[in-house]
């Protein structure tokens, strides 16, 4: 979400002219866009933006702005403005199409510095350009802001309730999209399967990729979507990615804990045996489908008992990779003020959570040997010269011999050797 909106930023600024640097010697203007998803997030950008005063100090006509949802915690933007005086526009996630008029009244000296409440205006958009940044995947939102207040998230607060986009305003970028070239598009929203809930017009997440579905044989593409919530998907979808060529057998779908009582603590209206009936219907519907997730550690109230009930759920469900994360305490969420676990505890869980799913990832890699998979090239391996990589339909990333003519093509590999969660593998002619 927050990449593709800084591909809606650099946008704005492409069209008012600005072209890309990576030196912040040479820019004329830079955009911090923040998150406050966890702490670290936080600091990391506090300290980025700290590290430009200096540059601020050599060159006073520098715009500085920063964006995003940090900005919108409760009066987060003055406080910034207090730090870091030097900072000359403010915007948050929900105006971020007022960008382009901000840096526009400052170069042109109508006002010395902006902070438009970042927590005003939270109609949707349309047409705002994109700098797309991502290659042969393209982001595309289908729905913004969350209503399901999870104790522990901070996302409905900063990110306002649900906003659904009109299901032809959908449609159309996705074909545009495709008309552009792009090989893959991924779907975004906070719950990607409460699509729909504010339209009123019957529009919901199985009819869209019903819709997309349609254009299966269009062009040769694939569709991914993030995330799906437990609670809100059903057998319509399932149905729907097992029948459809273009829909990647993929799906993320975040469990966060897998004892029922810090799922009800966290709520998240599901329990740990209707997660592992979800998981029984799509692998019936879809056997090979690649599972990912989410996992929390050190959540309020989570004993040792709870996090087994975790680790036994890693084990069962066999996850093909998963995100993980400890608990960090966000203000004005209803969590922050639960007796909370102590840092060394979750620090040890977290680590005995990764080496499981470790384990689970390796054994699942491992029923990739032998096999042959089709293959979307991404980019050339960074680390070892004269490979390129590419993701599987499941969603794994193989490595194998090739130069950057094939970034784009569709090509068939035959997997040799695994490592934890690469695979390696060569084109099979
Ligand atoms: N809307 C998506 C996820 C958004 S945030 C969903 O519900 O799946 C991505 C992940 O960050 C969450 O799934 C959760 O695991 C993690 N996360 C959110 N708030 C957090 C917090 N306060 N501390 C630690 N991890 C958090
Ligand atoms: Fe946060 Fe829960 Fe909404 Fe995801 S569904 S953004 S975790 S409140």
């Amino acid at each position: 979400m927050n990449i593709h909106e800084s591909e809606k930023i650099a946008g704005t600024l492409e069209y008012l002219g600005y072209t890309e640097t990576k030196d912040s010697k040479e820019a004329d203007i830079i955009v911090f866009n923040t998150c406050c998803i966890r702490d670290n997030a936080e600091k990391h950008a506090l300290g980025n933006i700290g590290a430009v005063k200096h540059l601020k100090k050599s060159k006073p006509d520098l715009i500085v702005a920063v964006v995003g949802c940090m900005t919108q915690q409760d009066m987060a933007g003055v406080q910034l403005k207090e730090k870091f005086p030097f900072i000359d526009i403010i915007l948050g996630t929900n105006n971020l199409d007022k960008l382009g008029e901000c840096v526009l009244d400052i170069v042109n000296n109508r006002h010395k510095s902006i902070l438009i409440d970042p927590n005003e205006n939270p109609a949707i958009v349309e047409h705002q350009p994109v700098y797309r940044t991502s290659g042969t995947n393209a982001w595309l939102n289908i729905m913004y802001g969350c209503n399901n207040f999870c104790t522990y998230c901070i996302v409905p607060y900063v990110r306002g309730r649900e906003r659904s986009r009109k299901m032809s305003d959908i449609m159309d970028e996705f074909k545009s999209l495709l008309d552009q070239g792009y090989q893959e598009i991924t779907l975004l929203g906070q719950n990607v399967n409460s699509y729909g809930s504010n339209l009123d017009n019957g529009d919901n997440f199985a009819r869209l990729l019903e819709n997309i579905a349609k254009l299966d044989d269009y062009t040769k593409h694939r569709v991914r979507f993030m995330s799906s919530h437990p609670k809100d998907i059903n057998m319509d979808i399932i149905d729907i990615i097992a029948d459809s060529k273009s829909i990647c057998n993929n799906i993320h779908l975040p469990i966060q804990s897998g004892s029922d009582k810090i799922l009800q603590l966290m709520n998240r209206h599901y329990t740990r045996d209707h997660y592992l009936q979800i998981i029984d219907d799509i692998k019936k519907k879809i056997p090979d489908c690649g599972i990912t997730t989410d996992i929390m550690v050190g959540f309020p109230y989570e004993e040792e008992e709870d996090f087994q009930d975790t680790l036994d759920i890693v084990r069962r469900v066999g996850f093909s990779s998963a995100f993980t994360f400890v608990y960090s305490i966000r203000r004005g969420t209803k969590a922050a003020v639960m007796p909370q676990v102590p840092a060394e505890v979750s620090k040890d869980r977290i680590q005995r959570l990764i080496k499981e799913q470790n384990a689970v990832t390796k054994a699942i890699s491992k029923t990739y040997e032998g096999g042959v998979f089709e293959v979307l090239v991404e980019d050339i391996n960074p680390k070892k010269e004269g490979f390129v990589c590419g993701r599987t339909d499941t969603g794994r990333l193989v490595n194998f011999q090739g130069n950057a003519d094939l970034i784009g093509k569709f090509v068939d590999v035959k997997i040799e050797k695994t490592q934890s969660a690469s695979l390696f593998g060569s084109i099979k002619e």
